[in-house]
């Protein structure tokens, strides 16, 4: 948390603010959340991009072959890690409150399919750490 001056009134805000203590007015940080919100999606869909990305060279080695053999190996591995952390990402990306527990329990719970489970559940309905 850091002290800024506020877009509207110049006075000294948090930059996790929603409204000004001073002037009143709203996101004194001069972050709209509509436009933090589109931050966050767009990094969400940036992040399932990479995945589907990773998810077509797979299968592109798989119908090519030869060297694409080893480059669709490496994509499979880096696919399935990414897919195994997903929940951890993504309370990362959402700055979740419990993203600790997220990451430790994706990490050793993650593989029964349940734990997995679980930690998406969590990552996605937990309320957002930080306001815009
Ligand atoms: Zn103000």
């Amino acid at each position: 948390m850091a002290l800024i001056p506020c877009r509207e009134c110049g006075q000294q805000v948090s930059d996790r603010a929603k409204i000004c203590p001073h002037c009143g007015i709203d996101f004194p940080s001069g972050k709209p959340l509509a436009q933090a919100r589109a931050m966050r999606a767009s990094n969400g869909i940036s992040l399932v991009g990479f995945l589907v990305l990773l998810l077509a060279m797979t299968i592109a080695g798989k119908l090519l072959g030869g060297v694409f053999i080893i480059a669709s190996g490496m994509a499979l591995f880096v696919f399935l890690v990414g897919l195994y952390f997903l929940p951890a990402f993504l309370a990362i990306d959402r700055d979740h409150p419990n993203t600790l527990s997220i990451i430790i329990i994706n990490l050793f719970f993650g593989w029964t399919a349940v734990g997995w489970i679980i930690c998406l559940v969590w990552a996605l309905l937990g309320k957002r750490n930080s306001a815009p």
